[in-house]
Order: C-alpha cells, then structure tokens, then sequence
C-alpha cells in the first residue's frame, strides 16, 4: 500500500499540494484527476522522490520512504513524452532501469529480454528506438516500467499521445499488470472517461487540493461541488 500524509508542497509562495491525504492499496489504480497546472505531476513527483514535500510523509509498505533517494524507491514511473534515450537500442533502454540500481550488464540484458518477451516486443530488441512506431515506443517505455518489479508504479497521462485503439489496448494490458503483479498504481489524467475506465477510485484535485476522492460510480453521482461536477464534465 502507498500513503501519501499530509503532504504539503511550495513553489516559491504557491503551495501546489496542500496537506494532500491519500492512500492506495494493493492492485487498485487511483487516478488523479485536475486541469491543467493543478499539481498532479508535482504529487508524482514527491512520490517518486524527485521532490521534496515541505511537510508530511511519504508510506510505501508500512515504510516511511519520505528522505529515500529515488533509486531506492523500487517506484516506476512513465512519462507522458516516454523519455526513451534514442542513442539506445530496445532492451538497452529496458535493461537501463535495472542498470541504474546497479544490476550487471547481463543480467539486465536477460531480465529486460524476458519482459520484452512478455510485451510481444522480442523481434523489436536490438532495433533503436527511432525505428519503432509510437505505440512500440510506449510499449518499451513500459517494460522499462516494470522490468524493475516496482512496488509501486506512476503514470503521467501516458496515454495522451495515443490513436484510440493502442490507446485501449495499453490501458488494458496495464489494468492487467496491477492486478496481477498486485500493486499500487497512480494514474494522472485530465480525461474524466479514461479515470472512469481506468481506476477504482478517483481523487479530484483542483489548486493542489484534493476536493473529493471516491469510486467512478459515486463522484459522478454526487459530486460534492460545482468544482467537482465541472472537472467530471468537460476538461481541456
Ligand atoms: P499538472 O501536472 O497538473 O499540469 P504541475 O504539477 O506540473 O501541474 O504544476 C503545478 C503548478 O506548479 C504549475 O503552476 C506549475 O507551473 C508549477 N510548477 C511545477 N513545477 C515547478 C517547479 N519546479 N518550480 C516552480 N513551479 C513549478
Ligand atoms: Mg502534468
């Protein structure tokens, strides 16, 4: 399980999260759902490690991970643009997760072969990554994901750059891995039907406040605001 405590974040004057309380069990994917510039990549990012919360704390499996450093999170996180290295071949690009925690060449050579395996992507291995096209190169992006077995994985709205049908097919095949691998996933999206579709719950978060958090069926039954109702309708 993942818990986010009180966590509260300031760029300069402008607190971005504000005593953010929020936890995530095992096998549930939680989507975070806000306009543009509401904070959902800064909430990642402090779960990550790649910030610093100002106050509160960080849980991963009853363990308090607030001052780790990020390579010793066991967090995966996928990126909106993949932020996959072109210099780089396939499974390098996979194996480099586990490279940067320190694993041997070979093993992770074997280790990212293996889950290149299970994506369907084995005859893509040796290819560099501009020979791919976009919805191989998210595929990759998200073996690199979880080739590190994570406890724990983020997604920054890895959807968006998508045509519809990879689009459904990645978000299955990742509701898939969750539930199988039996973690915890944050999901950050500004798309009400993805969050829908996607998560059992929904945290709603506006001005780096969380204004509601409950199942799909309940938020859009009774959201608790004009807010809440106008962040279910229509973004953009
Ligand atoms: P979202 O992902 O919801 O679009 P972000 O978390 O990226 O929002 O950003 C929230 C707010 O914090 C925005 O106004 C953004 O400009 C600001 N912000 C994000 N990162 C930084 C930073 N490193 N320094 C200063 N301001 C930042
Ligand atoms: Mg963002």
């Amino acid at each position: 399980m993942f818990t986010f405590q009180n966590i509260t974040k300031k760029f300069g004057t402008r607190t971005v999260a504000n005593q953010i309380n929020l936890s995530v069990a095992n096998g549930e994917i939680l989507t975070i759902l806000g306009a543009s510039g509401s904070g959902k990549s800064t909430l990642l990012h402090l779960a990550a490690g790649l910030l610093q919360p100002d106050a509160g704390d960080v849980w991963l499996n009853q363990e308090r991970i607030t001052n780790r450093q990020p390579e010793k999170r066991e967090i995966a996180m996928m990126f909106q643009d993949f932020a996959l290295l072109p210099h780089l071949n396939v499974w390098e690009n996979v194996a480099l997760g586990l490279r940067l925690r320190g694993e041997k060449k070979a093993v992770a050579r074997t280790a990212a072969l293996r889950i290149l395996v299970e994506m369907g992507l084995q005859h893509a291995s040796e290819r560099t990554i501009t020979q791919l096209s976009g919805g191989e190169q998210q595929r990759v992006a998200l073996a690199r994901a979880l080739v590190v077995s994570p406890k724990l994985l983020l997604l920054d709205e890895p959807f968006s750059s998508l045509d519809t049908a990879l689009r459904q097919h990645l978000q299955h095949e990742i509701s898939q891995w969750i539930q199988q691998k039996n973690i915890p996933a944050i999901l950050v999206s500004h798309d009400p039907a993805e969050a829908a579709l996607m998560s059992q719950r929904i945290a709603l978060l506006e001005n780096g406040n969380i204004i509601q958090c409950d199942t799909p069926n309940q938020l859009f039954a009774q959201p608790v605001s004009a807010q809440a109702a106008r962040l279910l309708g229509c973004l953009n």
